[in-house]
């Protein structure tokens, strides 16, 4: 059967002399891998729209296993994804965490929106570290985590003071600061934050200046939650971790912004 999806393409490997497997996260039938043949001789038709972050329409001949990708046509080719490194590293980390959390086989639409939405904010020059933190919270449901946020997980109190805790999975408020001793205490505009990466959609996140200590802060928080509850570490993760600590990269950023 031949199918045309629309999709993103999150990894490409080589396969033999001139071949490529290609994993796409297609709107209509969630993560697929498909191959696609001669993608890796430059002159091939397959050679661009196989490269990560292409988003695009791709047709896919499959009857049961792998499919075979025939033709495929870029809409948005990222080209600031593709040629800015700190735009790059982030736009790798969001893919990977996309393709480690959704599983192959069945549509979804909740992932996919999530991905195209992030990669397109990234594209058209949001803050990179705001999108990926979003992403962050919102794909912790695919990895089994459902952090309670909108009220204390320990007692359901929406008033007082709050902070996190990983042991109890979200939000306790100081009549319950008990029940954890390694509790991270949090002021009003951090707890407003976390629920909203959470819970609001992604052009508002996009919108938010926020002050990097501030993200580092959440990022922290939302790191630990996926080391310690899942065990996920992500590689791109750490080339990110790399690039902020690097000053060099850091002032070539300021020079051409
Ligand atoms: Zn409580």
């Amino acid at each position: 059967m031949l199918h045309k999806w629309e999709g993103i393409v999150l990894k490409a490997r080589a396969y033999g002399e001139s071949n490529k497997i290609v994993t796409i996260m297609t709107r209509e039938a969630g993560k697929v891998a498909c191959m696609a043949r001669g993608a890796k001789k430059p002159t091939s038709r397959l050679a661009g729209v196989t490269q990560p972050f292409m988003h695009g329409s791709f047709l896919v001949q499959r009857t049961s296993g792998m499919g075979t990708l025939q033709q495929g046509e870029h809409f948005n080719s990222m080209r600031h994804i593709q040629t800015d490194i700190t735009a790059t590293a982030y736009a790798s980390y969001i893919v990977e965490i996309i393709d480690r959390l959704v599983e192959e086989g069945r549509p979804e639409q909740y992932a996919f929106e999530i991905l195209i939405q992030a990669l397109n904010a990234i594209e058209e020059g949001y803050d990179p570290e705001a999108i990926t933190l979003f992403v962050d919270w919102k794909m912790l449901p695919y990895a089994g985590v459902q952090p309670i946020l909108h009220a204390c997980a320990g007692c359901g109190a929406v008033d007082g003071e709050f902070a996190f805790s990983f042991t109890q999975g979200g939000f306790i408020c100081h009549r319950c600061f008990h029940l954890d001793p390694y509790i991270i205490r949090l002021s009003p505009t951090q707890l407003k934050l976390i629920r909203m990466f959470y819970t609001v959609p992604i052009d508002q996140v996009g919108k938010l200046e926020l002050k990097p200590q501030t993200k580092q802060f959440i990022k922290k928080i939302v790191t630990t939650i996926y080391e310690e509850q899942t065990g996920i570490r992500l590689k791109s993760r750490s080339f990110i971790e790399q690039l902020e600590r690097t000053p060099l990269l850091q002032r070539e950023k300021k020079e051409e912004n």
